[in-house]
């Protein structure tokens, strides 16, 4: 269904509000649907969920945006201890932590309040909080548009890493319609986990709160995350703009001796992970001011106070610049730029 004529401006549908203009948007609500739009428009059909992690530039695109809005939280298995649930790729994230959370099914209260569709989250394998989609995922259905057929990817084949997957790598080729997860049924005798996350725990022991429940564990963080991450619809802004660095054990080690203030974490995988914020207050870019600059509560965000897609790169680069000079380290960009 079309709903705006032609050229249609990208901005409303992108949580940064950044890109200029694109041929029309359609909306997907079924795999019909998608069948229909491939078929009139090719290669040249750019598929979007929630757009808070995807920016445009400034020019008009020759695309049609095919936005997922696939309905449906299905149970396909059931046991004493485990769920398995099919949900449609439109549905907003945040709603399934809310179902899963007032079910009684517990592993992704963690990823509380991240925007979006269901349908990203494997793109970039999110995570908040030491838990990642891939920890719950099972499968993910797809419409392969190089083979021209449905079929699951199992998580095992997903690729995932930090902030990535597969698909990233081959962007476009795989259209998510739906994502199947295995949650844990929490019976009234269990103790949820709690993340290792010092800010969590000591939330929970500000209120009290020494054996949470799920939902204590959903509202302390979405409560943590308010004083850290503008509400978009206030401010626009695609969450976390840079990827933190992760550095090998002898760079890792390195930057340690240089600058033994920094904060590090050292991953399961040895690798060391240097906050990306931290750098970005180091260098000056906390609360920086501009058309396009970032959050006073949190180098990491990058803000629209109106600016355009010029104001953001300029600013980009300028950051990348000052971290690479003062402390040799190029910071990876984490939302998808359509150039
Ligand atoms: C305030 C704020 C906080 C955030 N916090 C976090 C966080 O804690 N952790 C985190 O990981 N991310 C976070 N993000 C980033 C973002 O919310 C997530 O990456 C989210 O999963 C993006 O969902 P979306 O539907 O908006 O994706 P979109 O921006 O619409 O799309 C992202 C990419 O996925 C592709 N895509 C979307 N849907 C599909 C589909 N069905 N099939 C194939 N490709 C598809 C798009 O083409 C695009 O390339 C945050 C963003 C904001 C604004």
């Amino acid at each position: 269904m079309i709903y705006m004529s032609s050229p249609a401006s990208i901005r409303p549908y992108l949580t940064m509000h950044i890109g200029g203009t694109v041929n029309k948007i359609e909306h997907i609500q079924q795999k019909e649907d998608l069948i229909r739009l491939l078929e009139s428009y090719g290669d040249t059909l750019f598929i979007l969920g929630g757009g808070s992690n995807t920016l445009f530039s400034d020019i008009h695109h020759d695309l049609t945006i095919g936005k997922i809005d696939i309905p449906g939280i299905n149970t396909v298995h059931e046991n004493t201890d485990t769920i398995t649930l099919e949900i449609g790729t439109g549905v907003s994230w945040d709603q399934l932590v809310a179902h899963a959370v007032r079910h009684g099914y517990q592993g992704i209260e963690a990823l509380s309040a991240i925007p979006g569709s269901v349908g990203a989250t494997p793109i970039q394998n999110v995570g908040a909080y030491g838990s990642e989609i891939r920890d719950v995922l099972v499968h993910v259905h797809v419409y392969d548009r190089d083979k021209k057929e449905f079929t699951d990817i199992q998580n095992k084949d997903c690729s995932f890493g930090y902030r990535d997957s597969l698909f990233k790598h081959i962007p476009g080729r795989f259209v998510v319609t739906s994502i199947t997860l295995t949650l844990k049924k929490m019976n009234p005798t269990d103790q949820t986990p709690i993340p290792s996350y010092k800010g969590v725990t000591e939330k929970l022991s500000e209120k009290g709160i020494e054996t949470p429940s799920l939902s204590d564990i959903r509202n302390t963080i979405i409560e943590i995350r308010k004083t850290k991450l503008p509400d978009p619809k206030l401010i626009p802004n695609s969450g976390s703009f840079f990827k933190n660095p992760r550095l090998s054990k002898e760079a890792g080690v390195r930057f340690i001796q240089q600058f033994p203030k920094a904060p590090y974490f050292i991953e399961p995988d040895g690798l060391y992970k240097i906050p990306a914020g931290w750098l970005l207050e180091q260098t000056g870019f906390k609360g920086f001011p501009g058309p396009v600059g970032t959050y006073e509560h949190n180098a990491l965000v990058v803000i629209n106070r109106g600016g355009n897609f010029h104001d953001l790169t300029t600013l980009v680069t300028k950051i990348q610049n000052a971290i690479k000079e003062k402390y040799n380290i190029m910071l990876e960009i984490e939302p998808n730029i359509i150039m």
